[in-house]
């Protein structure tokens, strides 16, 4: 029997991604995915179209979402699971954190402009087609430009951490992101932990303070995980008691090299991954 595989970790271009979220549910459907979660970044716009269009297609869909929070290593990306889509504390967060994207992708276009790149800002936003404007969206505009050939040369010369037009953003900090993402209803998950190559060590002191904040689970497998990457989130989860969440971190046609569900080839993610988050759900009271 053919295995039954999900994928909980996509973004739509109600943030950075490139595809409608009722395009996301079609390619989930023809990809024979068993369920699928919306995860945009710092927004949740997209969750009404991608239910209905889930529900035509008979596709079981989970409402997420993704928030960064602030730590030594960067940020710490923390998925929201099941969220309520009408809880006024977090829709006021969400708002703030759109607020503080605005702000950076202001700077960051002052710093490119102090670079000599010709990026107007109003020229950006024509390239916005939801409420979430990330940093690939001024990739896009410095590909457009000719500035760069690739997202990724954007973000090495650019936009990335450690190049000249990068800035930080406002951030909460991980308690707040978690208690934000719980009190909102949700089961939360920490995204691909790996991705920061921070020491283990690092992981392991950080993760006890995620849990102590009420950290649900943790994404074992994700398209930038190596099989090395995936054990090690186990056995961490196994030891906290905590369950596992994975999914591909899809874009849509412009991140290349990452699909739908098989990430880069390889991504398997069980239909079981999903059981245990309903049953953990469950025995905390909470609607799956
Ligand atoms: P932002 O949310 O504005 O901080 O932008 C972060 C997003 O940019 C991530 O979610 C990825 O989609 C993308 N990204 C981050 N680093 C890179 C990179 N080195 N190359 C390409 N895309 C990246
Ligand atoms: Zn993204
Ligand atoms: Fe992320
Ligand atoms: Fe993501």
């Amino acid at each position: 029997m053919r295995p039954q595989l999900i994928d909980l970790h996509t973004h739509s271009n109600a943030s950075d991604g490139t595809e409608s979220p009722t395009e996301l549910v079609k390619k989930a459907k023809e990809a024979r995915l068993s369920a699928l979660a919306l995860t945009d970044h710092d927004t949740i716009a997209g969750l009404p179209e991608a239910m209905r269009a889930s529900r035509e297609l008979n596709l079981e869909f989970i409402p997420g979402c993704e928030i960064a929070a602030a730590s030594e290593f960067g940020e710490i990306h923390l998925l929201g699971l099941w969220v309520a889509q009408d809880n006024a504390e977090l829709n006021q967060a969400l708002e703030k954190m759109l607020f503080a994207r605005s702000k950076r992708n202001k700077a960051i276009v002052e710093k490119l402009q102090d670079l000599g790149i010709n990026l107007d800002y109003a020229e950006l936003e024509k390239l916005v087609t939801g409420e979430s404007v990330g940093r690939p969206h001024i990739a896009k505009a410095l590909q457009d430009l000719g500035v760069v050939e690739s997202q990724h040369e954007a973000f090495a010369k650019y936009l990335g951490r450690k190049s000249p037009a990068y800035v930080a953003r406002e951030l909460p900090s991980p308690e707040h992101g978690i208690r934000l993402l719980r009190n909102a209803g949700a089961t939360v998950s920490w995204a691909h932990p790996m991705l920061s190559r921070a020491p283990k060590e690092w992981i392991m002191n950080t993760l006890d303070t995620l849990v102590l904040a009420g950290l649900d689970a943790i994404e074992a497998y994700h398209s930038e995980h190596s099989a090395e990457d995936s054990r090690f989130c186990v056995d961490l989860a196994a030891k906290h008691g905590l369950a596992l969440s994975g999914g591909s971190d899809y874009h849509g046609r412009e991140k290349t090299g990452i699909a739908l569900g098989t990430g880069k080839g390889g991504l398997r993610v069980a239909l079981w991954v999903l059981e245990k988050l309903k049953q953990r759900r469950l025995k905390q009271g909470l609607p799956v």
